[in-house]
């Protein structure tokens, strides 16, 4: 896939009506709906600055949960439209449409004056998006004269408002798309050397492509978290009553033998902690050594093994993390994700980490600002790094 995608800073956006996707799909207080966290939001206000400094008028759409097409009120994005207010500051009032492609929405579009920003309301309600229907993109279309795409945690879709519309307008990346393709692209495309890569999260299968496109460019492999079992009963070791997946072990073995004989490195846990279960009141225990004995589970990276990575990581130009090491929403089992944020944030080199539960935990542990990149799209970083085309990149104009 070609990353190198032109942006709002490659063209003239100087008093332009835009249509922009943006991902504002934050996560709401259950009870009140009140946001919980706002970081989405925030993470677009450079691009919309960059834009309203120009004169340019904005028309923002988002999608906010699984509506299935059809309307609900607690999946609005209208208390969206005050937080970005808010997080614009004053003299930026983000006006609130909540029609999304009717008449209503044209008549306001056709009014917005150059600074002017209007979000309109959950592109999900409408049965067309998800089914990138070509009718409703030729209607977002017709609103602007160009399509900005800054969504990246909606990348990996082919939805109406994600590709669909760029069939109809000039269309380019903004700011923080362009962030994104730049660090993930980057490590991908020309990683300095040592490349290491730290995997781990539940399961295998969700991993396989990642594991199989990487392998290849990378040096070392580090796996840890419930994917590491796997691999270590493909090697011939006991795991006693860790995750397993049977039908993935000749594959874990496969790559095994793929990482041999590329001269690459795969190294997995040498020692582990562990509990009979992940009740409450189950007592984490550390067991040396590969083996894990009848009746235990692994559900952490060991002291020795967070050494061993920690070094590994030390010694690496570039670093690219997805996948906790272990349960690391329970501290008993967190250590392992400590030790490889923390290696990663005492990196000099370039460090990125994926999107989902691995940017939760480097964030959770005050580590996120200290690493290159986290990014904030967690399926569309997984397909990006299996090396998979992101209908939402490929549908923007190449630079020159
Ligand atoms: P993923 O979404 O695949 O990145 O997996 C993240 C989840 O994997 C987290 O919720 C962790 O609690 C879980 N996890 C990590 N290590 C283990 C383990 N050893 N056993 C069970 N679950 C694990």
């Amino acid at each position: 896939m070609n990353y190198n995608k032109k942006t709002i800073e490659d063209i003239d956006v100087t008093g332009k009506k835009i249509l922009m996707r943006v991902d504002f799909n934050v996560p709401r207080d259950k009870a009140t709906g009140a946001i919980t966290d706002d970081r989405r939001i925030a993470e677009t206000v450079p691009t919309i600055r960059y834009l309203l400094d120009r004169n340019a008028a904005l028309i923002l759409c988002s999608h906010m949960g699984r509506p299935k097409g059809q309307r609900k009120e607690e999946l609005s994005l209208l208390p969206v439209a005050a937080r970005l207010s808010k997080l614009l500051g004053a003299g930026h009032e983000v006006t609130f449409c909540s029609d999304i492609v009717g008449e209503e929405a044209k008549a306001k579009a056709a009014a917005l004056k150059p600074g002017d920003v209007m979000l309109l309301e959950n592109i999900r309600f409408l049965p067309g998006e998800e089914a990138n229907d070509p009718e409703l993109a030729r209607e977002l279309a017709s609103m602007a004269e160009l399509y900005v795409n800054d969504a990246f945690g909606t990348a990996h879709r082919a939805h109406a408002s994600t590709a669909g519309v760029a069939k109809y307008l000039p269309a380019v990346s903004g700011l923080l798309l362009a962030r994104e393709l730049k660090a993930l692209g980057g490590v991908l495309t020309n990683p300095a050397h040592p490349f290491v890569v730290i995997l781990g999260g539940a399961k295998v299968s969700d991993k396989l492509g990642v594991i199989n496109n990487l392998l290849d460019k990378a040096d070392t492999l580090l796996i840890g978290g419930g994917m590491a079992y796997t691999f270590l009963r493909a090697a011939g070791f006991g795991i006693g009553s860790s995750l397993c997946e049977e039908d993935r072990l000749e594959y874990a073995g496969e790559m095994m033998k793929k990482a041999a004989s590329l001269g690459k490195r795969i190294l997995l846990p040498i020692d582990h902690i562990c509990a009979e279960s992940l009740e409450e009141g189950a007592s984490p225990v550390t067991i040396p050594g590969e083996t894990i004995p009848e009746g235990l589970m692994g559900l952490d990276i060991g002291p020795k093994t967070g050494e061993l990575f920690t070094k590994c990581i030390a010694e690496a130009k570039t670093v690219l993390w997805n996948g906790p090491m272990g349960v690391f929403e329970k501290t008993a089992f967190s250590a392992g994700t400590w030790d490889v944020a923390r290696a990663m944030a005492d990196n000099g080199g370039v460090t990125v980490v994926g999107g989902g539960d691995t940017a939760a935990a480097a964030e959770r542990f005050g580590y996120a600002a200290r690493m290159s990149h986290v990014s904030t799209g967690g399926g569309a970083s997984l397909e990006l790094l299996e090396g998979l085309e992101l209908p939402g990149v490929a549908c923007l104009q190449d630079k020159e």
